[in-house]
């Protein structure tokens, strides 16, 4: 591929000995002429690599700050892939920033329900509401502006600045990070705060004064999908000739990885109690995990696993009368720094007994899962219950295809 470049600038990346010590020295290295240089042939490789090769994703075809925000939050620690329904289905409900602020809390989790990370639905409605009330329902597009937002940091605001409104700033997200951490061969933790200040550094150095956006999409996307964490396809990277990290052949080692971590399981016992077509679900405390969405009536801490113990436990839960209870199965769901260990009982309450639980405040009944906002357990766990309902065998029960994960479960 010709990249346009002089002699001079193709040769400058790797001028001088590459030490193991180039990380701690990259502020050193990063002396205002290499800046310019690098900066310069760093752009022009990697902005028509993006132009012939970007996804097309749907807040791609917008320049619309809100809607860019949507997208933002809701690729934090998700895949675009699973992000494109979701961001779609929003902006049907919700086109604009006024809408979603008047828009019932419960509205916006039950939208989110499946995303995960439920703090982020928190979030956008609060920072809905104060865009309509101290911006008069306009979205700020200026960096600074937009840290002061609620659940909006300094990448999310640059995202947003650059992209709706070409403001020269740069973001650092894991990709970025893995990128820029090669390309300058720094072995560092990544994650540790004097690494990721002298990324920050770089970044803010590298980023042009012309279509920041796109450079910025152009960075993130290069890191999803050419310099890989495990398997960089540096062969297809457009940038590789100003690669250090290719150069010396220690890509596969840069950036250093943590250590990695044992990830805590939690046992609970979940209820499916039914009262004819109906089920009974309860609203999780306003904080922690899955904060506000609503699930089968669980018991965390020491979970009972024999069915007596179940009712009695389920009983004290509820402070009401749960009979025919019985265990079905036991699912496991993973979360991203914990796994869930769940036995799935079934049980039932009269009409009587059930009625005295909504009078109580301890819970809702419903007929359709999608009623109210749940997580992606809730939705196995209710699958699995139902399928219990039918009589199928247990190991139909643990092993649940995606297809059973979508929203919408009728009761049978
Ligand atoms: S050459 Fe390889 S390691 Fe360097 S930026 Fe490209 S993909 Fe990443």
């Amino acid at each position: 591929m010709s990249t346009g470049l002089t002699d001079r600038q193709s040769a400058f990346a790797f001028a001088g000995p590459i030490s193991t010590m180039a990380a701690m020295k990259a502020r050193r290295v990063m002396q205002p002429k290499y800046v310019k240089m690098l900066k310069q042939s760093f752009t022009a490789l990697l902005l028509p690599w993006f132009d012939a090769n970007n996804r097309p994703m749907p807040w791609r075809n917008t320049r619309d700050p809100y809607a860019i925000w949507v997208s933002e939050i809701m690729l934090q620690q998700t895949q675009v892939a699973t992000v494109i329904p979701y961001f779609e289905r929003f902006l049907r409900r919700f086109p604009t920033v006024a809408d979603l602020a008047a828009a019932p809390p419960d509205d916006v989790l039950t939208l989110w329900a499946g995303l995960g990370y439920y703090r982020r639905a928190k979030h956008i409605h609060n920072c809905a509401c104060t865009v309509v009330n101290v911006y008069g329902g306009v979205f700020p597009t200026d960096a600074a502006a937009l840290q002061t937002l609620p659940g909006i940091g300094r990448y999310t605001a640059a995202a947003i600045a650059s992209i709706a409104a070409d403001q020269s700033v740069a973001v650092l997200d894991g990709n970025v990070k893995r990128v820029l951490a090669r390309l300058l061969a720094m072995r560092v933790d990544v994650s540790q705060p004097a690494a990721e200040a002298r990324l920050w550094d770089i970044a803010e150095n590298l980023v042009p004064p012309a279509r920041p956006g796109d450079y910025n999409q152009a960075m993130m996307e290069l890191g999803a999908t050419v310099c890989l964490p495990q398997k960089p396809h540096c062969d297809a990277c457009p940038v590789r000739s100003l690669c250090r990290a290719a150069a010396i052949g220690r890509q596969h080692e840069i950036p250093r990885r943590r250590p990695t971590r044992v990830t805590p399981t939690l046992h609970c016992a979940a209820a499916a109690i039914r009262c004819g077509k109906r089920w009974l679900l309860v609203q999780r405390p306003h904080e922690g995990l899955w904060n506000g969405l609503w699930e089968l009536p669980t018991v965390w801490n020491a979970p009972p696993s024999g069915a007596k113990a179940a009712q009695k436990a389920f009983c004290t839960l509820l402070a009401g009368k749960v009979v025919k209870v019985r265990p079905i199965t036991t699912l496991q769901h993973q979360l991203t720094h914990r796994l869930i260990n769940c036995t799935l009982f079934t049980g039932e309450m009269t009409a009587a007994q059930a009625k005295a639980q909504v009078q109580a405040g301890r819970g809702r009944w419903v007929s359709r899962a999608d009623e109210l906002p749940t997580s992606r357990l809730t939705v196995k766990l209710i699958a699995a219950a139902k399928d219990g309902q039918k009589g199928m065998p247990p190991s139909r029960l643990t092993v649940l295809a995606p297809s059973a994960l979508g929203r919408v479960l009728t009761w049978p």
